[in-house]
């Protein structure tokens, strides 16, 4: 499948952002909207993608082709360079600082904005630009740009067991509430969780993140946020649910969305 897990939306020839969720219908099919036309990276908006149909053995999917390093991309695109591995992705969490974890989720919003992109936060000389989804490896003795892994709050259903304990930014274009409820444990303690819900298909319920003693004030109702989080997918029986990477240090960025 090469890249095919790496693109969760693209970019018409018109510059608009589509989530593959809405271009296709229940059965996995290409909606006949964009059936016909080109269809881009959703970052560079530069490299061509095709489009995967739903089979019994796999969702539909978005791919480049070659797979990364793929030059068709900008030279600042993400997509461009490798995926990093789950060791390397851990290994970056783990000791990066606060600025540059920061700067991940504000790289996740930026691909979910139009206009008021959100600059690099920390030292101009490391992050000259813009915040990146790429970073430095060595790999093989070799200095590398791989990319994070990213994955939309829309195409969360799609986890599997190899992302289990692999960091990823989540992020999307989403309705937010915060929800307290009770252990059930002995001691029913009480708790909060963002809930996070799709604006597209009847307000369904795509991800509930404990949240702690933590709150977020003054969040609306059917009110589309951006949000963008570092998680981690973690076994909860017979599902994969997303927690905070750190769950005593929770880092996220809700944004309002530019208007058209
Ligand atoms: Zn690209």
């Amino acid at each position: 499948m090469g890249n095919a897990r790496e693109y969760d939306s693209f970019k018409t020839q018109e510059g608009e952002e589509i989530y593959l969720y809405q271009a296709t219908n229940y059965d996995g099919e290409w909606n006949d909207n964009y059936a016909r036309h080109p269809i881009y990276c959703p970052e560079c908006g530069n490299a061509l993608l095709r489009f995967t149909s739903k089979t019994s053995n796999h969702c539909a999917f978005l791919s480049s082709m070659p797979i990364p390093p793929n030059p068709e991309h900008n030279r600042d695109c993400s997509h461009r360079y490798k995926p990093i591995s789950k060791r390397g992705a851990r290994e970056f969490y783990n000791t990066c600082n606060h600025e540059q974890a920061v700067d991940k989720i504000n790289a996740c919003i930026n691909l979910l904005k139009r206009r008021n992109f959100i600059p690099a936060t920390g030292d101009e000389n490391n992050q000259p630009h813009r915040p990146h989804l790429t970073v430095r490896r060595l790999v093989n003795g070799r200095e590398r740009r791989c990319r994070l892994r990213t994955r939309s709050f829309y195409s969360i259903y799609k986890l599997e067991e190899e992302d289990i304990g692999f960091p990823i930014v989540f992020y999307g274009r989403v309705y937010l509430s915060v929800d307290s409820l009770e252990s059930k444990s002995m001691d029913h303690h009480r708790f909060n969780v963002i809930k996070v819900h799709s604006i597209y298909k009847e307000n369904r319920l795509l991800q509930s993140l404990y949240f702690g003693d933590n709150t977020i004030n003054g969040l609306e109702k059917e009110h589309a946020y951006l949000f963008a989080m570092i998680g981690v997918p973690e076994r909860n029986g017979n599902y994969i649910n997303v927690k905070f990477y750190n769950r005593d240090y929770t880092l996220y960025r809700i944004e309002e969305p530019d208007q058209d």
